[in-house]
């Protein structure tokens, strides 16, 4: 009970909000759960004018959001959108709705980045928009870029004195950008799925680029599971987004029994864990962004259900979907296999570990950011060996 009694306390001291302390702004989304807002603090509205905190109007989830929210900042503050309050509001509707409140983080989602045809050379640019072409100045590009993607614990000076000398070009240019944002979402996954929490509704409009840690950060707890405690243990209406969702139905067997009461759940849940291992469900998500970020031409919704589709009438099966498209790639599907391809094809054995089928035969986050994939020196090594 030690955690809740320290976290109870360390609330009572945080700042606090009520209603009247937000001045609303641009509507950032919404959903059927919520309604999302760029807000501003009412008592200094001219410390910035467009806001720099975020607010979303939640419905009955809001209460699972909060606790979820709550324990990411206590357990692993990095991984997400930093959250900085949650209450019930109940002045304004009849039955209340819960308000949640974080640092405004930055403006481009991964999914807002992809849009874009530079992707991923626009990913850390100022404003993501104005756009420098990798060939007019590729040393400033690549300090730009390994500015924006440098990985927490190494400093600016290291990743560019590192890398200026042996300047990558064109598709492996592309290659390890797409692995930095890939070993970003990973490390910020581990540290939820290490936390006892399933996200659930991992997808590029999920996952932020927070221009504060220039890193790539989860957001939108609204459909986790914490499965160490039993919150949320079975999603009852909620309807997973179909896009990005693994083909099982449930993340738990329908065997298992329902929630049970805190206490006796910490004890259990370990046991469960290893049972049902419900985070590969986000591992398939996460396989599937992989996917799109390697192919261009996956990047759209409907091109991306067409995927999905495909995949099924294949059982699944990525090797066999590869050898019905590859004899008729357009040039822009088969640069995302040439990227796959490159270091021995280390990229799709990767892409091929994390989207099956089967939740077991599926890596775990961790076992992901250990793949050679992301082995540098082991990258180097090979290319010496060929
Ligand atoms: P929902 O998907 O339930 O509407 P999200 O939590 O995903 O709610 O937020 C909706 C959108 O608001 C996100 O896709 C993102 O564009 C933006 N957003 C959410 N949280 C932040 C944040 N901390 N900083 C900046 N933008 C955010
Ligand atoms: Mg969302």
């Amino acid at each position: 009970f030690d955690m809740f009694v320290l976290a109870f306390v360390e609330r009572l001291f945080r700042t606090t909000y009520r209603k009247d302390d937000f001045v609303l702004g641009k509507k950032l989304g919404e959903g059927a759960f919520g309604v999302v807002y760029r807000v501003s603090l009412a008592k200094n509205p001219s410390s910035k004018k467009e806001g720099d905190l975020v607010l979303k109007k939640a419905t009955e989830y809001g209460a699972v959001e909060i606790w979820m929210n709550e324990r990411v900042r206590r357990a692993c503050a990095n991984c997400c959108a930093d959250f900085l309050y949650g209450f019930l509001e109940s002045s304004s509707k009849k039955d209340g709705e819960y308000w949640l409140v974080w640092k405004y983080e930055g403006e481009a989602t991964l999914a807002d980045l992809m849009l874009s045809r530079e992707f991923p050379y626009n990913v850390g640019t100022s404003s993501h928009q104005p756009f420098i072409k990798p060939f007019m100045f590729p040393k400033m590009l690549l300090q730009h870029s390994e500015l924006a993607l440098s990985l927490p614990g190494q400093t600016v000076e290291t990743m560019i004195l590192g890398e200026v000398q042996n300047l990558p070009k064109g598709i492996e240019r592309e290659n390890r950008i797409i692995q930095t944002i890939m070993r970003q979402v990973l490390f910020a996954l581990d540290g939820l799925h290490s936390t006892g929490i399933v996200h659930r509704d991992i997808k590029p409009q999920n996952i932020i680029f927070s221009e504060g840690s220039r890193t790539f950060k989860i957001i939108d707890l609204g459909a986790a599971a914490d499965l160490r405690v039993g919150i949320n243990y079975i999603p009852k209406e909620f309807l997973l987004d179909p896009r990005y969702a693994a083909p099982e139905q449930y993340i738990m067997s329908t065997q298992t029994p329902s929630a049970p009461s805190a206490p006796v759940a910490t004890a259990l849940s370990p046991v469960l864990w290893q049972l049902n291992l419900p985070d590969r469900f986000d591992i398939y998500s996460v396989g599937l962004i992989f996917l799109q970020m390697a192919f261009p031409t996956l990047r759209t919704d409907n091109s991306l259900v067409q995927f999905n589709r495909q995949l099924k009438r294949c059982d699944y099966n990525l090797n066999a979907w590869r050898k019905t498209v590859e004899p008729r790639a357009s040039p822009d599907l088969r640069k995302g296999f040439v990227l796959l391809d490159l270091d021995g094809g280390i990229g799709w054995e990767l892409l091929t570990s994390m989207v099956r089928y089967k939740a077991r035969q599926r890596l775990s986050a961790k076992a992901a950011l250990a793949h050679p994939y992301f082995d540098r020196e082991g990258l180097l090594a090979l290319s010496i060996m060929q």
